[in-house]
């Protein structure tokens, strides 16, 4: 299963470092005494990636999603609209997609739900060697109520990674950080409330942000080359990638964008 800090809990008095090439036993599954004990009263932040695979895995549309499956509030850091998953309003707070089985959306389940007990830190290479490449550090979020480590068999980090299929979420992941680590560092100002809504949009509702670039004259104004069009039309991924470059242009000033000739006279 997976989880997230719950209200009240110290997440750093729980973590243990994991140096390179360190193992860990673990294992989850319905036979363990705690299972989806862990599903419940999370304070679990969802990025965008989440957000993407979770409305795909249950084929709603993102605003259907976010209506019925989230809050939304301001994150004190990079002062930005984020989601959280909500817990159903029942006596244990659970999860809306924990069942006696499981998680029902096991195969689109939140990157942090995938990652556990395993977090992972990461920073892009100084700028003199290989700029793009991504430094990580690995931590182990023991926590008392979890009994998976007395389980199973020894993973590495990258190990674990692979078979909770985290490729591809932490790509994305990654993506955002950087995305927020340039244009919202430390403490800033507040977003507009017109920013502030269009920050939502692209990062969360894509379907409504899919509808701005494609069912409006957004394509007329930008040089959008052909193919990356068709990508966009094609991924919800690639959508999402040119999201934050809309953002960087278009709220925070960065010339990522070109205008089309006709429309710079
Ligand atoms: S073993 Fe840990 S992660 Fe699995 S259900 Fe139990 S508390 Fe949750
Ligand atoms: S999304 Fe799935 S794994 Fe994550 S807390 Fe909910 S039921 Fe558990």
């Amino acid at each position: 299963m997976g989880q997230t800090s719950r209200p009240g809990e110290k997440p750093d008095e729980m973590l243990e470092p994991l140096p390179k090439g360190q193992t860990y036993r673990f294992a989850c599954h319905p036979g363990v005494r705690c299972f989806t004990d862990c599903c419940r009263d999370l304070h679990l932040v969802l990025t965008p990636y989440d957000v993407l695979r979770l409305r795909k895995g249950l084929a709603v549309d993102s605003t259907a999603f976010l209506d019925q499956y989230t809050l939304q509030e301001k994150d004190p850091t990079w002062k930005i609209p984020v989601v959280r998953l909500e817990m159903q309003d029942n006596s244990g707070r659970t999860c809306p997609f924990v069942s006696p089985k499981g998680c029902s959306i096991y195969e689109d389940r939140p990157g942090a739900c995938r990652a556990y007990p395993l977090g992972r830190a990461v920073r892009r290479a100084p700028s003199s060697s290989d700029p793009g490449r991504v430094e990580e550090e690995h931590f182990l979020v023991r926590e008392p109520h979890c009994f998976g480590f007395e389980e199973g068999e020894e993973w590495a980090a990258e190990a674990w990674m692979d078979d909770q299929g985290l490729g591809t979420y932490n790509e994305m992941n990654d993506l955002w950080m950087d995305f927020l680590s340039r244009y919202r560092p430390g403490s800033r100002e507040d977003l507009d409330p017109a920013k502030w809504k269009m920050f939502f949009m692209a990062c969360y509702s894509l379907d409504r942000f899919r509808e701005f670039v494609f069912g409006t004259r957004f394509l007329t104004l930008f040089e959008i080359s052909e193919e990356e069009q068709e990508e966009m039309r094609r991924s919800d991924e690639a959508l999402l990638r040119f999201a934050y470059t809309w953002l960087a242009y278009s709220l925070f000033g960065d010339p990522v964008l070109k205008l089309r000739e006709t429309q710079q006279a």
